[in-house]
């Protein structure tokens, strides 16, 4: 299922619902953060000149999802990687993603660096130094004001 959302007056729609899914087939995503994922793929075309395909790599976690994560990278509390009030959780509503980009066609890998100054123009909260080079982004704050 395609996802709209306007920008700016502007109808954009280049995310689709099972990109936020979990391995369960579980979605949810805020609109806020549907808005602040088509202002950064806006952007990165942008600044790369060229399309760019923003790839959500992980959204929505369930406890069980984030026990089997802590169970690989450890919880943050024991020095490992994973917050036990992850954003990704549903309680918080649909508010974070991990993502890369990639140029469209060539799939030339966006830096690490740019995807995640671009993110933190659009979402209230980035991570981009993970060793694997994907970012985090959420909307912690806007997550919680009432829709629009
Ligand atoms: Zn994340």
């Amino acid at each position: 299922m395609r996802l709209l959302t306007a920008i700016d007056g502007e109808e954009q729609s280049h995310f689709r619902l099972c990109e936020f899914e979990n391995g369960d087939g579980l979605a949810m995503v805020h609109a806020s953060t549907l808005a602040s994922l088509e202002r950064v793929r806006r952007d990165l075309a942008a600044w790369a000149r060229r399309d760019v395909w923003v790839i959500v790599t992980d959204a929505l976690r369930t406890d069980a999802d984030l026990e089997r994560l802590a169970a690989r990278l450890g919880w943050i509390d024991e020095g490992g990687a994973v917050s036990r009030d992850s954003k990704h959780l549903a309680r918080h509503g649909g508010i974070a993603v991990d993502l890369v980009a990639v140029v469209a066609g060539t799939r030339e890998r966006i830096p690490q660096r740019i995807l995640g100054e671009i993110c933190r123009r659009h979402f209230d909260w980035v991570k981009d130094s993970y060793r694997d080079g994907h970012v985090h982004a959420d909307n912690r704050h806007r997550g919680r004001e009432p829709a629009r």
